[in-house]
């Protein structure tokens, strides 16, 4: 990253980072966020539950009712309901939210839990159906194209990945709009995400192309509105040894004039061996900077897949 570039914010669950909020006084650390993503990653600190006002330690809480639009009641006291309290907080806190190019929540918490939160009938068992927490609700709500992802999803490498790759493309967009999006430039970002797009989505990066042709002649904004929503989803989609594999190719192919027949077979080589599972990315993308160090191509060495982040996050060595 740009030493001049502004630090990305993230929110996160305060537990997350150590702070000792949970109902039963402890914190749930994650070295990948201080230790590792925090090397990039402002943190924005949200206790929702100590938001409300509630103490350290407390009676535990959870979710009962509609999945959809449950209650959060007290585990002990069902008479204990703080919906409101969280939704209004949610909703106020959301406000201060608007800098964030990324959350990473907690797993199973009826107030931050992200994906299947356990919801209770009101005989007090789980339903077949799970829910999202009441805070990350709002959260999500109001910021759909955000990335958001729990800890506990990104122990998998490619979630991990996948989710780095979209808060950093979230942030350079969010920065392109600050620094005034033009039709010239929405152009650019699009190319500058072809590979990456290619490597999540392969028809999108066609669909996105498509719904730029005559950017000169629409209104930018509405349509870099359009073409945002449409990045964001398509990299929703997480990318394959396949697709990369594919796009590796691709690569490859502007360097067939410039590399030696040792050269070539060496790359294909590391290509060959990522697409069976030998080696991991980093090592064929690492080939191929090298190689346009060499042989400069103004157009490759712009493409956000050959670099989405620092590589100190060193995330390409475990897919
Ligand atoms: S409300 Fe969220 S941040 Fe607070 S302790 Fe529970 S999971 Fe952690």
């Amino acid at each position: 990253m740009n030493p001049n570039q502004a630090r990305i914010q993230v929110g996160i669950s305060s537990c997350l980072l150590g702070e000792e909020v949970r109902y039963n006084g402890g914190h749930k650390h994650s070295t990948l966020c201080t230790r590792d993503l925090g090397r990039y990653f402002d943190f924005v600190s949200v206790c929702p539950e100590v938001g409300i006002g509630l103490g350290v330690p407390r009676k535990p809480i959870r979710l009962v009712g509609d999945p959809s639009d449950p209650q959060v009641v007290g585990t002990d006291n069902p008479d204990q309901n703080v919906t409101q309290a969280l939704k209004d907080f949610a909703r106020e806190k959301v406000r201060d939210l608007t800098e964030l190019c990324g959350y990473i929540f907690i797993k199973g918490s009826p107030s931050c839990g992200l994906f299947r939160v356990k919801v209770y009938n009101d005989k007090g068992y789980p339903q077949e159906e799970t829910g999202r927490g009441v805070y990350a609700r709002v959260v999500t709500d109001t910021y759909p194209l955000l990335p958001v992802e729990e800890t506990g999803r990104m122990q998998d490498a490619v979630l991990r990945e996948n989710f780095v790759t979209r808060v950093f493309a979230y942030h350079n967009w969010q920065q392109l709009v600050k620094e005034g999006l033009t039709a010239h430039k929405l152009i650019e970002f699009h190319s500058r995400y072809k590979y990456t797009l290619m490597a999540n989505n392969p028809q999108s990066y066609t669909d996105l192309g498509r719904l730029l042709a005559d950017a000169g002649k629409q209104n930018v904004h509405a349509l870099g509105e359009t073409y945002f929503k449409g990045l964001m989803e398509s990299l929703t989609r997480k990318a394959s040894r396949r697709s990369n594999t594919n796009v590796l190719m691709h690569l490859q192919g502007y360097l067939k004039n410039n590399l030696s027949g040792r050269e070539k077979e060496k790359l294909g080589e590391a290509i060959e061996q990522y697409r069976n599972g030998i080696i991991p990315l980093i090592v064929p993308v690492t080939l191929l900077r090298s190689h346009f160090h060499t042989w400069p191509n103004d157009y490759i060495t712009k493409q956000s897949f050959l670099q989405p982040y620092p590589d100190d996050l060193s995330l390409r060595n475990q897919i």
